[in-house]
């Protein structure tokens, strides 16, 4: 298990980590079976290089992404390995894992996923293995829609912030949350206006 990967990972989503690796390990122990975490937080680059996979240029313009992004990271004859550019990798809120099988000394995926959805699931975490197209070694914390809407940010909104910090149209960033005032809002227009010059 790398220890690393679990630092990386959203705060709120860390203990819930720790706990389930512990209840996996002991649970599988009798299988020679120890708990490896294979992926955890993905920055948005790690995320388009995963969605590039077994998807064309085109489609990864439909996506969103620029031409030079989706040149870069097309791979079309890859077969695909994710389905959506909205990961909870992304915020740091899933994890996906393997076995390590010691008796061969290999990651394997040969295991009683069943267990694994159990576990998961009373603890109240999201097991993929439970989706419409099943992703087994998935878990992720979902979080209530205020939470959520309050601690993580859309890829959109994500944009939108490096964009408006990036021109100066929005200086103070100290809660981005927080709804503007009118005279705040006036003032952000003014500032692109005159950036612009429009
Ligand atoms: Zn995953």
């Amino acid at each position: 298990m790398s220890d690393r990967r679990i630092s990386s990972l959203s705060p709120a989503f860390q203990p819930y980590v720790l706990e389930l690796m512990t209840k996996l390990t002991e649970a599988f122990e009798p299988d020679g079976l120890v708990p490896y975490i294979t992926d955890g937080k993905r920055t948005l680059s790690e995320q388009k290089e995963l969605y590039g996979k077994g998807r064309t240029v085109l489609q990864l313009r439909k996506a969103g992404f620029t031409n030079d992004e989706a040149i870069r990271y097309s791979k079309s004859k890859a077969r695909v390995v994710t389905w959506t550019m909205d990961s909870y990798h992304l915020q740091g809120l899933a994890i996906d894992i393997a076995f390590l099988d010691k008796k061969a000394g290999k990651l394997t995926y040969n295991a009683n996923w069943r267990k694994v959805g159990d576990i998961v699931k009373s603890m109240g975490l999201t097991w993929g293995g439970t989706w419409k197209t099943p992703d087994r070694p998935h878990i992720q914390l979902d979080q209530k829609p205020m939470e959520s809407h309050m601690d993580t940010e859309a890829l959109w909104e994500h944009d939108a912030k490096e964009w408006a910090q990036g021109h100066g149209v929005i200086e103070n960033w100290d809660n981005p949350r927080k709804p503007m005032t009118r005279y705040e809002i006036a003032a952000t227009l003014m500032k692109f206006k005159n950036k612009f010059i429009l």
